[in-house]
Formats: C-alpha cells, sequence, structure tokens
C-alpha cells in the first residue's frame, strides 16, 4: 500500500513579469514577480522548488509548455530551439497581491539563470513552473511535490547545512521553525558580506562560513566549520542542500563521524561544479 505523506501539487506554466528587484548582498538579488495566476498558487514546504524558463539559446520567443506531455516533448526538441530551464526555490508567495519571490546567486554570466538576474530589469518577463493545486486522486507523497525537507513530525533537534543556492530555502525553514525545535545550522557563503540575519520563532545556533573576507581563522568552508564542531548528539533529522561535493562530503561526515542514520538525512544536490543545470 502507497503511504501517503500529504497529497502533492500540481504545476503549471505562467509567464509572469518582474515588478522588483532588491539585492540581499553581493551574491544575492531578490526578485519579485508578478502573474494574474500567482492567486492561486500554492506551496508544498518552505524549500518548495520551481523552474524557470527563459528564451531558447537561438533567440527564439519563450513557448510555454501546456499539456501532459510537455516534458517529453522538451527533451526531443534541439537544445538550441528549446527553453532553458533552470531550478529555484520559492522565497516567498503572497497570493493575495499575485506575487512571488525568488532569490538568485549572482554567480557570474557563465550560466543562462545568473546571466540573465545579472542584469534584470523590471517588466522584464520570464516562464515560471509553479505549483497551484492539490491534486487530491494522487496517491503520491509530500516528496513528489518538489520538496525535501520533510522532517519527521516528533522531530526536535534538527542539523541544517546550507550554501548559498540553498540560503532561500534555509531562510524559509528557518522561519517556519516551531518554537518548542532547535537547529543548529551551517551556512557557507562567497562572501562574508552575504552573512543576513535569519530569523526564527525556533531556537538556532547558526555558524557561518565565508569563502572570502572575514578573520583569517574563521572558517571557510561547511566542511571546514563541520569538521571543527560539536554536533550534538540527538540530532533527529538532517537537511543538507548546496553544491554537490559539498552534500556528499557532509553526508559522509554525519554518518561516517557523527554516526547518524542515513535514513535521517535529507540530502540535495542544488549545482554541480563545472557543469550546467537543467
Ligand atoms: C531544488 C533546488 C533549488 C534551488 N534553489 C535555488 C535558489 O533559490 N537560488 C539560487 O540561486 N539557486 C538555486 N538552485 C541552484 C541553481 O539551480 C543552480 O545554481 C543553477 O546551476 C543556476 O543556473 P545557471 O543557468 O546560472 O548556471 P548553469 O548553466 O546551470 O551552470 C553554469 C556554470 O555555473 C556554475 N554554477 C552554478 N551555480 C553556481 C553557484 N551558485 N556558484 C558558482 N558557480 C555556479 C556551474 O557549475 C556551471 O559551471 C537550486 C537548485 C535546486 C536543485
Amino acid at each position: 500500500m502507497t503511504t501517503v505523506l500529504e497529497r502533492p501539487i500540481a504545476f503549471d506554466s505562467v509567464l509572469a513579469t518582474v515588478a522588483a528587484i532588491e539585492d540581499l548582498s553581493p551574491h544575492l538579488r531578490r526578485v519579485t514577480f508578478v502573474a494574474p495566476r500567482i492567486t492561486e498558487a500554492v506551496t508544498a514546504g518552505p524549500d518548495q522548488r520551481i523552474k524557470i524558463l527563459l528564451s531558447p539559446p537561438d533567440g527564439s520567443e519563450l513557448r510555454l509548455p501546456s499539456g501532459p506531455e510537455w516534458y517529453a516533448e522538451w527533451c526531443a526538441t534541439e537544445p538550441e530551439a528549446r527553453f532553458i530551464m533552470r531550478t529555484y526555490t520559492v522565497r516567498a508567495l503572497r497570493p493575495a497581491v499575485s506575487e512571488m519571490d525568488i532569490e538568485f546567486v549572482l554567480h557570474g554570466v557563465n550560466g543562462p539563470a545568473s546571466a540573465w538576474v545579472s542584469d534584470v530589469t523590471v517588466g522584464q518577463s520570464i516562464g515560471l513552473i509553479i505549483p497551484f493545486a492539490v491534486d487530491t486522486t494522487s496517491t503520491k507523497g509530500l516528496l513528489q511535490s518538489g520538496v525535501d525537507y520533510v522532517p519527521p513530525p516528533t522531530s526536535k533537534r534538527r542539523l541544517l547545512i546550507a550554501d548559498e543556492t540553498a540560503l532561500p530555502a534555509l531562510a524559509g525553514i528557518l522561519e517556519e521553525l516551531p518554537s518548542d525545535v532547535q537547529a543548529t545550522v551551517f551556512v557557507e557563503v562567497p562572501d562574508i558580506r552575504d552573512i543576513r540575519a535569519l530569523p526564527s520563532p525556533g531556537r538556532t545556533d547558526i555558524t557561518w562560513a565565508a569563502q572570502t573576507g572575514g578573520p583569517d581563522d574563521a572558517p571557510r568552508s561547511v566542511m571546514e566549520a563541520l569538521k571543527a564542531a560539536q554536533v550534538p548528539f540527538d540530532v533527529d533529522y538532517a537537511w543538507v542542500a548546496g553544491e554537490s561535493g559539498m552534500i556528499k562530503a557532509a553526508r559522509r561526515h554525519l554518518v561516517n563521524a557523527v554516526g547518524l542514520p542515513k535514513s535521517a538525512i535529507s540530502f540535495q544536490g542544488y549545482w554541480k561544479r563545472g557543469e550546467a543545470q537543467i
């Protein structure tokens, strides 16, 4: 029998317009999108993943996908002629005013999404594939709804590990942390100026690692910080998200050195150094 954690949600595409742009730090830019249908959008969790769609590399106009076969059709289209698709997190959703925020890492112009956001202007359009409705006919679980942060309801002691691409998800997770939950957090950012406040109603203990800037003896990577730390022995759930090599090393450390059971760790590669995502 299939266990139904929660009903998964159905995704659909919309054309959205950039309504506001705010630089949160040197490497993170928040973009607010508006589209009439965002009034009906939903999220299944604070790390809800979505897709952004950009015009195809051949310069043709973006045509929004539709119908159940859209992905097979996209795969069958020549790479130059198919729209560019990248994965991001819903940082905030305000259906009442048809708004959605995404926080983009500015990692240069070597990727189409980062290049797009580097010189984005208010009024520009973009395609989004976002969650719309609870699919009451499906028996798939919550993990099919584009979320990976699914702590067991009994969890009181969590370990959260993120890099800058997972910082938007982490910020959302901490905002929703119940007041009786303790979270030990490790975050890696490109620059010390990317460190920011992460408010939470829960109890948090946050260690930042900045690749550049800051005192000489400060950790430069999540792994450096993690290895130097005393991870609480009673952690009952860990969420690890970020660069593929980093998450694998962190998971190995948590299993082999800390002794966490593999089943208590949700780990998700958000990007891979030297490789484009789709
Ligand atoms: C579930 C999920 C949620 C995500 N949420 C977010 C989010 O909210 N915000 C966000 O910014 N990203 C997020 N990402 C990561 C984002 O999808 C990748 O960083 C993606 O590669 C960006 O696409 P691009 O077109 O800029 O670069 P690509 O074309 O995919 O890659 C081009 C080059 O850039 C490199 N690259 C990619 N990302 C980085 C980086 N951060 N730093 C340095 N080099 C990089 C690649 O290794 C490659 O060499 C998420 C990914 C997943 C799977």
